[in-house]
């Protein structure tokens, strides 16, 4: 029987479409080194991993039964795709079910960095609210604001669509253009990355990590940027060079940032906790109950159909 490993308990769901194979794995709340997830996954045929697993060209190696590594997430920079693809090892995972869930909390973050709800919680909890006050944390509107967004594909849209609702502009920037119907239609416009960055009040980050898109926004770019502008990160961390962003966010350089993703994750600077202008979240961005749900049964699937000699309906390669 073809054996299974999973680095991390994910819901039961997906792992029921696996009834027919021999499924071991990390049942503990914390995480596996390199060297337990080579030995756990000793003789497997699959590897069911987290965004937080480094799956690198030495654990690849390692594992010469393995078929295909099925990621939990839509990300896969955690993954050294190059060795898995020459190795004929398939590597999947789990686009479009977190879309909406991954947008609304961006557009969580859009609203709570504006209108600074944390900061006004806290000023709550510590009894230092006495009345209501013309500049009682007042924040920009969203309405006729123009919102950049970097990366328009399926997170990216379905932000551009909650920002339509607001009455916001919205423009982004693609390494390829959607045509000018498709632009028309999401009532959105394309632009160089630089024009995007000048002229956002609000900027979402939406691309992959990839060895291009890695500090994409760094000192130069943000440099560009409004000084009234906020930045907000739901993709992943080292997108951004995070020791200018804290400078820029200390400085004034940029007025707020609202981050669900970190260079170091999970580590997080104490620069970046001290911070007033800064909503921080431990990424969260897919966390409901109905997008886990649903990206646990396209792990089963994926592993599955790779077991049964088919081809996976989610295939990164
Ligand atoms: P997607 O549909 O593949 O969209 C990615 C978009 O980025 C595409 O429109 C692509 O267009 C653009 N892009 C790629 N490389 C680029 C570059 N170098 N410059 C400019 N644009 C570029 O992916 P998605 O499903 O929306 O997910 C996006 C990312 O969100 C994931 O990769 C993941 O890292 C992150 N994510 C985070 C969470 C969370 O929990 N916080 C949850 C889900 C996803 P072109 O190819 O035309 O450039």
């Amino acid at each position: 029987m073809e054996k299974i490993f999973f680095t991390f308990k994910i819901p039961d769901e997906g792992m029921l479409l696996l009834k027919g194979y021999e499924v071991t794995g990390n049942t503990q709340d914390r995480f596996l080194s390199k060297k337990e997830i080579i030995e756990g996954a000793k003789n497997c045929s699959a590897l069911i991993t987290l965004l937080s697993d480094k799956i690198d060209s030495e654990v690849i190696v390692s594992l010469p039964r393995l078929k295909v590594i099925a990621n939990y997430a839509v990300g896969f920079n955690n993954i050294d795709i190059e060795t898995a693809r020459q190795r004929g090892v398939r590597v999947t995972n789990t686009p479009g079910v977190l879309t909406d869930a991954t947008a609304d909390l961006a557009f969580g973050l859009i609203l709570a960095t504006s209108r600074r709800i944390v900061e006004s919680d806290r000023f709550v909890r510590e009894h230092r609210f006495n009345g209501w006050k013309p500049d009682l944390f007042t924040g920009p509107s969203l309405a006729d604001k123009n919102l950049g967004i970097v990366g328009l594909g399926r997170i990216g849209k379905a932000v551009a669509i909650r920002a339509k609702a607001f009455g916001m502009k919205v423009v982004y920037h693609n390494r390829k253009p959607m045509l000018p119907e498709e632009e028309e239609a999401l009532g959105v416009r394309h632009m160089s990355l630089e024009d995007l960055l000048r002229i956002s009040d609000f900027l979402s980050l939406h691309v992959p990590l990839t060895a291009e898109t890695r500090h994409m926004l760094n000192e130069k770019r943000i440099s560009m940027m409004k000084r009234e502008a906020i930045i907000i990160n739901t993709a992943r961390g080292a997108l951004i060079d995070e020791e200018y962003l804290i400078k820029a966010l200390r400085d004034g350089r940029i007025a707020a940032a609202g981050l669900d993703v970190y260079e170091e994750e999970p580590f997080i600077s104490q620069e970046l906790l001290d911070l007033p202008n800064v909503v921080l979240l431990p990424h969260v961005g897919s966390a409901t109950h109905e997008a886990r749900r649903a990206m646990s049964i396209m792990v089963g699937r994926n592993v599955a159909a790779v077991l049964e000699g088919k081809e996976p309906p989610n295939v990164v390669v």
